[in-house]
């Protein structure tokens, strides 16, 4: 199953992407995660919470 990303457009795979908790937006893993750390965390239960909602909040 693919999407589009919100932000860039590009075409990716849901497992590696998802959608941001906060805007509901569906990012790409460049746009939702923005590092393989990052990642990594969501994997292991962290909140996915995309890059643009975590430096600028409801700016995104
Ligand atoms: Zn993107
Ligand atoms: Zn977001």
């Amino acid at each position: 199953m693919a999407t589009d990303c919100d932000v860039c457009g590009v075409r990716f795979d849901l497992v590696s992407g998802g959608v941001c908790t906060r805007c509901k937006k569906i990012l790409c893993a460049r746009h939702l995660h923005g590092s393989f750390f990052r990642r990594l965390l969501v994997d292991l239960g962290a909140p996915s919470v995309c890059v643009a909602c975590r430096s600028g909040g409801a700016r995104a």
